[in-house]
């Protein structure tokens, strides 16, 4: 991790385990990526284009400007396609401090069947009280102008999915979109069975603001980052040696 200063050497370590973790939790696969904007707020670290994001490391990691151009990283590679998606939500929400852009099966599929809108029906998706808009248009985001029509359906919202093809999650840190992520699915996936034994009650605007009023994000983001990097750690997947750089959840 030379040239980078320890701030940066963490947040590429956050990186590199956040997406190994959606990977092993089933939310990344052979695509799917994770930015991290960079503590000086000149751009974004992102993954390469075709780097396996089972084995990404905080080396592979590219430096790029908000228009999607490489500032440093491993020469010869390029970011992904859709890196228009990350850099054009960060533009427009300075807020937002990592974005996750993946292709998880349950929560697209409530983009494909009419009158069956994807809300929040478990505890923790009162995240998303705010609204889960759907982009329109299902095509790749691989140019400013389709990354900026996406960052307008998000609107001020901390998720959106676009119709068949994904979801974009934002959160504060790496830690908290992880976190988001999980619970993002999960949702989705509870509410595709709860669906099948009958009309589903979500939870109320009411109920979701009392939850969110008495809720701990702060401590249940560390709660839950402690929890899937031990678990990485210890299964495998995250080497022993990044324990101490991705201790921290700010
Ligand atoms: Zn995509």
């Amino acid at each position: 991790m030379k040239g980078h200063n320890i701030e940066s050497a963490a947040l590429r370590a956050q990186v590199a385990a956040c997406t190994r973790i959606m990977n092993a939790e089933g939310l990344i696969d052979y695509s799917g990526h994770v930015s991290a904007r960079l503590p000086d707020g000149s751009g974004l670290i992102i993954q390469s284009f075709d780097d396996s994001r089972a084995a990404l490391s905080p080396d592979d990691l590219l430096e790029c400007d908000f228009d999607g151009n490489v500032i440093s990283g491993p020469p010869g590679k390029s970011p992904p396609r859709e890196v228009f998606i990350h850099t054009e939500i960060m533009k427009a929400r300075p807020d937002v401090g990592a974005v996750g852009h993946f292709h998880p099966e349950t929560a697209t599929m409530f983009t494909l069947v009419e009158g069956r809108p994807l809300v929040p029906v478990k505890n923790h998706a009162a995240r998303w009280s705010g609204g889960i808009p759907v982009h329109p248009d299902p095509a790749h985001v691989n140019s400013v102008e389709s990354g900026d029509a996406l960052a307008r359906t998000l609107g001020q919202c901390h998720a959106a999915l676009i119709r068949a093809h994904g979801v974009v999650v934002t959160a504060e840190t790496v830690p908290a979109l992880l976190i988001d992520s999980v619970h993002f699915e999960e949702n989705a996936q509870t509410l595709f069975r709860a669906a099948a034994l009958g009309e589903v009650k979500g939870l109320s605007q009411e109920e979701m603001d009392g939850f969110e009023k008495r809720f701990n994000r702060r401590a249940h983001i560390g709660k839950l980052w402690k929890y899937y990097t031990g678990h990485g750690v210890d299964a495998g997947y995250l080497p022993r040696d990044w324990a101490k750089e991705i201790s921290g959840t700010d």
